[in-house]
């Protein structure tokens, strides 16, 4: 049999506000100069009195709430108590027993809870020595938990980039992985008795979602083989080492018990029946629409293919940019999908190439126009691409880039029969050929027919021409 693996995931965002949890301090994740953005508070000075960031409170709400978990009315913060040179103050102001938010659920996945926390300081190591940076001490910080109730990388991946998606969509946080921004660690656990858990091993630095379903698949199997091969699987924090694609030991894991807990005697309780601001009915106007609903609206709207819209809600700049589109193509079924195929294929493909994407520099209406150009007939499939690639490169208008690089399909009769009547006359053989039944001879024909017209001569006017005229 099988071991069957189980696994919950915690994941840590920093959340986008003006100033950091505590503090008037800039929370500002792109400042590079160590040691700019601090005061009293966040130095973890002896007497400095901690004030809790509204903004923050209400991103975690607005979380929950899109999360369809339940918000507490009573909620505190709590002293979570360690020692680490980068929280000098010897505790974390986080949340324990009452959390903001519990319960919900995203992307199939059960939610345990959701509470605001306050990101520690930035310890870098080095030959010469440890540094510390304050920058990030006190930046709010969002950790979910969710229920251990995930069985395979797959999923916990496709959990990982929902939630990524769903904090740029609420505007809460960036939530990019390389810059530390979300952080996410996964309890693995594998057991061949059904209903029963199997010790838990939790695995960090996993700075990318393939690293998260590759450390979790990597686990599973070393877990298993242990199991199998008469060893116990022990409680304790992995690393993952890219390099190696391998998780290792980092150090035993501490119980709850260890941190001593106790509510935050410099922080007020709060009852958010008390803060009109925070009602559910507040929060819940606040929501624009949220990833899901996009899809279903697209569904119903266009009838597209469900990897197709997958591919597009997939980042907040394509949803908006294809929003814009759908809006200029005047919400046309049968437009909408001509656009839709050439975002997946060709847009990806260039922007594939140039290493990002760029629909913000992309005008709807210029795609637009192109989209109607190719409707039409004036552009063929390969003057499409071409025009694109102008369009994306440069911008401007896909009428100009295709008529002056000469990509607009001519339909002038005159102009394809007399292009057809030189070419005939010049390949002779292949005219031989055709009127002795082979195929291949017209497919010739026309191609020197396009070639004679630039590339600009619609293919099924011309083949329909030399039919006419070899008759
Ligand atoms: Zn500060």
């Amino acid at each position: 049999m099988e071991y069957r693996p189980t696994i919950g995931l915690e994941i840590h965002a920093e959340l986008k506000t003006a100033t950091k949890m505590f503090c008037r301090c800039a929370n500002d994740a792109d400042e590079v100069k160590p040691n700019t953005h601090v005061c009293p508070v966040c130095l973890a000075h002896p007497g400095t009195l901690p004030v809790i960031n509204r903004e923050a409170v209400r991103h975690i709400l607005r979380v929950g709430t899109a999360l369809g978990g339940e918000l507490a009315d009573f909620s505190e913060f709590d002293r979570k108590s360690y020692f680490y040179p980068d929280i000098p103050k010897g505790y974390q102001i986080s949340q324990y027993e009452h959390p903001f938010v519990e319960g919900g659920e995203l992307a199939g996945v059960a939610v345990t809870r959701v509470h605001l926390e306050e990101d520690t300081a930035r310890s870098t190591h080095a030959k010469e020595g440890s540094c510390v940076d304050f920058n990030r001490s006190g930046v709010p910080l969002m950790e979910l938990v969710t229920e251990p109730v995930i069985h395979d990388a797959a999923t916990a991946g496709r959990f990982a980039r929902e939630l990524q998606l769903l904090l740029r969509t609420l505007r809460a946080g960036e939530a990019n992985l390389e810059k530390g921004e979300m952080r996410i660690e996964a309890n693995i656990s594998v057991s061949k008795e059904e209903g029963k858990l199997g010790t838990k091993v939790e695995v960090k630095n996993l700075n990318s979602f393939r690293s998260v379903e590759r450390a979790i698949a990597h686990e599973i199997e070393r877990q298993s083989a242990l199991i199998e091969s008469g060893g116990a699987v022990v409680q304790e924090t992995r690393g993952w080492d890219e390099s190696k694609q391998i998780t290792f030991h980092q150090r035993f894991k501490e119980g709850s018990a260890d941190y001593r807990y106790f509510p935050e005697p410099d922080l007020p309780k709060m009852y958010r029946s008390e803060i009109a601001d925070f009602s559910d009915a507040v929060i819940r106007a606040s929501l624009p629409e949220l990833p899901w609903e996009r899809r279903t609206r697209y569904t119903e709207a266009f009838a597209l293919k469900e990897s197709d819209i997958a591919y597009v809600v997939d980042t907040l700049e394509r949803a908006t940019f294809f929003d814009a589109l759908t809006e200029e193509l005047g919400m046309d079924r049968r437009l909408v999908s001509i656009a839709v195929n050439y975002i997946v294929s060709d847009l990806a493909g260039i922007y594939a190439k140039q290493g990002c994407e760029e629909y913000a520099a992309l005008d709807p209406k210029a795609f637009a126009k192109l989209i109607k150009l190719i409707d039409t007939g004036e552009l063929s499939s390969r003057g499409a691409k071409d025009t694109l690639a102008l369009l994306v490169e440069k911008g401007g208008d896909p009428e100009n880039i295709a008529t002056e690089h000469g990509l607009i399909q001519v339909h002038d009769a005159t102009l394809l029969r007399t292009a057809v009547e030189s070419v005939l006359k010049e390949e002779v053989k292949a005219v031989i050929e055709y009127r002795s039944g082979k195929d291949a001879a017209l497919q010739y024909l026309v191609g020197k027919s396009m070639q004679a017209t630039r590339g600009a001569g619609n293919p099924t006017l011309l083949r329909e021409l030399i039919i006419a005229t070899l008759g």
